[in-house]
């Protein structure tokens, strides 16, 4: 999914979370399990390069920038923090082997695209505009979770 949808979910599961242990697991969970629903990511109609760059960029940026939002107005930060961190981490380490200057596909990151479902059934998946919808509501529905329960 989306880098946004990672990082804000795995912000607000770290916000729910006591210590950062439990922040730090369930926020890499909570990657694998988005990872699992049938989604399109916008890779969809294979770009070119600087295309999908510039499309990564914004994404990570419109994540970083909630994130910002949520880690401001929060009291425990720290748990937030390694959420966000965590629950992204998987697109990170892909960003660094598979698209970035070591270009190699480790074991790691072969677990993680094997988890996305699309990959494992190619039979049926949902167009790029009902896996954009779906992502916006769950950041929506995280955001919500954090404000109404956490801040
Ligand atoms: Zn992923």
């Amino acid at each position: 999914m989306f880098g946004a949808t990672h990082i804000i979910v795995g912000a607000a599961i770290g916000a729910f979370c006591p210590n950062f242990w439990l922040a730090g697991l369930l926020g890499l969970l909570s990657h694998a399990t988005l990872d699992a629903i049938p989604h399109e990511d916008y890779d969809f109609d294979h770009p070119s390069m600087p295309t999908l760059v510039a499309r990564g960029a914004f994404d990570f940026g419109t994540g970083l920038a909630l994130a910002a939002l949520v880690f401001t107005l929060s009291p425990d930060k720290t748990n937030i923090a390694v959420g966000a961190t965590f629950g992204a981490l998987p697109d990170i380490i892909d960003i660094g082997f598979i698209y970035g200057p070591l270009h190699t596909n480790i074991f790691f990151t072969r677990i993680h695209q094997n988890i996305h479902w699309f990959l494992q059934n190619k039979k049926w998946r949902p167009n790029f505009a009902v896996s954009f919808s779906l992502q916006v509501t769950l950041i929506v529905a995280a955001l919500a979770a954090w404000f109404f329960f956490k801040h």
